[in-house]
């Protein structure tokens, strides 16, 4: 994936930005042709929860793209000054309607080429019924022997889900469909 093409401009001075090796045996970074501001194009973090309600796990349909309609697990990006911790908090309320309290740490799901790392908490509900808010359509609770992995949105969503159940429920070794992995 090259994303040095989407960008032009200097958010400094204006400048014209160019693609060029700045340190040797590191990628080409964009920098600016006018006062040689290095623009890196960074990762993104989105923090995610698994969450239980009376045996079933709680997704989402997504409402938009990419992979709308296919079904995820709570979450988003983090903000700049947020802990992971509370972004995780902060979509699960926005997108799941629920206010939840993180618990321990499922993974961290990061692919080459892919410019997301996806980090997933479990969570507990603490107030609310699971309902389709911000980007859903439809909110869904399913047993481990339901979840519908060929709709499932990310490989990560699909990663994350098969490292939780073989934590919490490892009687549910079902036969993993990975059908169709995207590219988060
Ligand atoms: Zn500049």
């Amino acid at each position: 994936m090259n994303r040095l093409k989407e960008y032009r401009f200097c958010p400094r001075c204006g400048g014209k930005l160019e693609s060029k090796i700045v340190k040797r045996g590191e990628p080409a970074r964009l920098v600016c042709l006018s006062c040689d501001f290095v623009f890196y194009i960074d990762p993104k973090i989105a923090a995610c929860t698994i969450v239980e309600r009376s045996g079933k796990i709680l997704l989402l349909k997504r409402a938009i793209e990419p992979a709308g309609g296919a079904w995820v697990i709570p979450g988003g990006f983090v903000d700049v000054g947020e802990t992971v911790l509370q972004a995780a908090v902060r979509e699960t309320k926005e997108e799941a309607l629920l206010d939840v309290e993180p618990g321990p740490l499922v993974g961290v799901y990061s692919y080459p080429g892919v410019s997301v790392i996806v980090i997933v908490y479990e969570a507990q509900i603490i107030r609310g019924i699971p309902g389709a808010g911000d980007e859903s359509l439809e909110a869904g609770l399913f047993l481990p022997s339901e979840i519908p992995w060929p709709s499932l949105a990310f490989t990560s969503t699909m990663d994350a889900l098969k490292d939780y159940l073989d934590r919490r429920h490892p009687e549910a070794t079902l036969s993993w469909n990975r059908r169709s992995p995207r590219d988060i």
